[in-house]
């Protein structure tokens, strides 16, 4: 009788093979007359049709649910197999990846840029006879690599041109400066100071708060995403508390994705920063309140959900489009944005998949545990979130030469 039950609850004829599987599971259970498990039994799987209200979200996953485990075994489940299995590695396999980043960033990333600097400023110094500083600068430039700095190669030949005599020994800033669009009025104060002006200090690296911020943010997302697919299954009480928690980890990595954009492109730009980063801070805090409320959880809510966080995403398209139209001649502007029409990409695609519910749509019950559509969601956004990380490196890159004066 359980048998045809289950079978009946299930929504497509193709489920059939995984209903018999889920009767037999149920009848077992019903047997020994539990239909949870207890402290130290084997905790049951339970198809779809067995889960209480509050916890059936997708009915074209059939079965191997856990259902209202003891905290204890929901823990250990982490180490067991179940449809929630994927999405808890893929975020936590994920998280360490960014820790990872996170940890490279801190420890590589200024001396990369350091190490730039002091070879300029070694090359440079060691040019102290003026009539043949021109040749041995070409040299230099010739045995650059093409893969090497451009910035390095840009800057030496700056120093090459006639009309920027810049000091041998100064900051790696001062040739941009010549070329950027001041260069009228800096250009004979320039000249004028060659002379007398003491060598100047080499530049700091611009600030990586940003960067870090957007980092903590995709951790903060990716580790709570983890521990709620982790035990949202344990009671009412934690999905309630899980699922908007999740929300908050989403909306924090969307919101932080924009800090580094915004702030190193609007960096001279009070204005425009504080204009986008305020907007977006407001829309993600009222994104997070808005999924407190309870209706929001319902499954028919589920394109509401996606449309409000690709609201969110899709507001990003404006500062891009801001920066590409007054920085476009920076090549590191241009690979920038190249990442995050990739980050774009990735991150629409897998709202598309998350909202449709593709593929297990197509075949219920055939991607219970492997390819159904929230695992793929899980990595296109580590994927997109990677893509914006590299997007980070061309701002630094950018901003530790070109900064504001
Ligand atoms: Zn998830």
């Amino acid at each position: 009788m359980g048998e045809v039950v289950c079978i009946e609850e299930t929504i497509a004829t193709s489920t059939i093979a995984f209903g018999e599987a889920c009767s037999m599971e149920k009848e077992e259970i019903k047997e020994k007359g539990e239909d949870k498990c207890k402290e130290g039994n084997k905790c049951k799987l339970v198809c779809y049709s067995d889960l209480p209200d509050y916890m059936k979200d997708n009915e074209f996953i059939l079965g191997y649910y856990r259902c209202e485990w003891p905290m204890k075994e929901t823990l250990l489940s982490i180490f067991s197999i179940h449809n929630e299995t994927l999405n808890v590695w893929s975020h936590l396999i994920g998280f360490f990846i960014f820790l990872c980043l996170t940890i490279f960033t801190a420890m590589v990333i200024p001396r990369i840029g350091g190490s730039i600097s002091s070879k300029i400023q070694q090359n440079l110094d060691q040019l102290v006879e003026p009539n043949r500083r021109e040749a041995q600068l070409g040299v230099i430039a010739t045995i650059l690599s093409p893969s090497h700095d451009e910035q390095l190669r840009e800057i030496i030949q700056m120093q090459m041109q006639p009309q920027c005599s810049w000091p041998l020994i100064g900051t790696t800033e001062i040739p941009t400066t010549c070329r950027s669009s001041h260069v009228n009025n800096h250009t004979n104060a320039c000249v004028q100071t060659t002379k007398t002006t003491p060598p100047a200090p080499g530049p700091e690296p611009i600030t990586r708060w940003p960067l870090f911020a957007f980092l903590s943010g995709a951790m903060f997302c990716l580790l709570i995403s983890t521990i709620c697919h982790l035990i949202s299954c344990h009671s009412e009480q934690t999905a309630y508390i899980s699922l908007r928690l999740d929300y908050a980890g989403i909306s924090a990595l969307i919101v932080t994705s924009f800090y580094p954009l915004v702030y190193y492109s609007f960096l001279c730009d009070p204005f425009y920063r504080h204009l986008y980063m305020g907007f977006i801070t407001i829309f993600g805090i009222a994104t997070v309140l808005v999924s407190m409320v309870p209706v929001f959880q319902m499954p028919s809510f589920r394109h509401v959900r996606a449309a409000l966080f690709s609201c969110m995403g899709v507001s990003g398209f404006v500062p891009v489009v801001h920066k590409l139209i007054w920085f476009h001649y920076r090549p590191e502007v241009v690979a920038s944005t190249v990442f995050e029409a990739f980050m774009g990409m990735f991150y629409g695609l897998g709202v598309m998949i998350y909202a449709t519910r593709v593929p297990e749509r197509w075949f219920p019950g055939k991607f219970d545990l492997v390819g159904h559509s929230h695992q793929l969601f899980h990595l296109l956004v580590i994927a997109g979130a990677y893509t914006h990380y590299l997007a980070g490196l061309e701002y630094l890159k950018w901003r530790d030469v070109q900064q504001c004066w």
